[in-house]
């Protein structure tokens, strides 16, 4: 069974010298990618590569870190191009405490706006929760009627317990690093019906290639190391979390 990374940024440059190559591997290797959006140009790209391959699948989003091109005209061309076939989620879209690019009441508008947009167009949402996990929470229970993924999640489980009605949660390369004791406990007390399984490729790249670039086929290491802390068999990972995302994300 061929596994799925939730949660990857292909459109970065530091893909530039061999992104065919890297997708060849992805449409082998895996069932398909979701292709994260995070400022205009990238969810430009995003749609433009989900449009060309059928294993990839994008989201559209103004990343709390990167919201200098938000403006009217932006969020109206977001809308427009959320309404795409090919576009399964709205994000990544959050609060970003640690990197504080813009006030957090500014973070938080443009949250409740994108957050707007998903409830109008009917979409999931991506979301992305640095050091800001409780104005998170109460924003997420501003929009009952939203659902979808909060990745990379960096929160609690007693967090997690408040959302996980609505919430899947994404688990990345972090897990296998040796000393993230809270990941791991957070992954052995989350049922496995609400986890999903992401990369964040080029970034958080699990052991045993820590330090190197990420990819969406190192996926494998998270899923083993989900099944060592759950006492599961790998099969089982695969098998639960690949139902997970595709309900996530409503895909067939
Ligand atoms: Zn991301």
């Amino acid at each position: 069974m061929k596994l799925i990374d939730s949660h990857c940024h292909i459109d970065s440059d530091r893909y530039d010298d061999d992104r065919e190559d890297l997708i060849k591997r992805i449409g082998e290797e895996l069932e398909f990618v979701v292709n994260i959006g995070y400022d205009m140009s990238s969810s430009i790209e995003s749609l433009e590569l989900a449009k060309k391959y059928d294993f990839i699948y994008a989201t559209v989003g103004f990343h709390p870190a990167d919201l200098k091109g938000y403006n009217e005209e932006t969020e109206r061309q977001l809308e427009q191009m959320s309404g795409d076939e090919r576009v399964v989620a709205i994000g990544e879209i959050g609060l970003d405490y640690h990197w504080m690019e813009s006030p957090k009441e500014v973070q938080k508008e443009f949250f409740r706006r994108q957050m707007e947009i998903a409830r109008r167009v009917g979409k999931p949402v991506v979301i992305h929760s640095r050091e800001a996990m409780a104005d998170t929470l109460e924003i997420l229970d501003e929009y009952m009627d939203v659902a979808g993924i909060i990745h990379s999640y960096p929160g609690s489980y007693e967090s997690a317990k408040k959302v996980m009605d609505r919430y899947y949660f994404g688990i990345n390369g972090v897990l296998t690093f040796k000393n993230n004791v809270k990941t791991k406990e957070v992954v052995s007390k989350l049922p496995l019906e609400k986890i999903i399984i992401e990369t964040d490729s080029p970034y958080l790249t699990p052991v045993p290639f820590r330090g190197k670039r990420n990819e969406p086929g190192y996926v494998k290491y998270v899923a083993q190391e989900i099944a060592d802390i759950k006492g599961v068999s790998l099969e089982e990972v695969v098998r639960v979390t690949n139902e997970n995302t595709k309900r996530a994300y409503k895909i067939r």
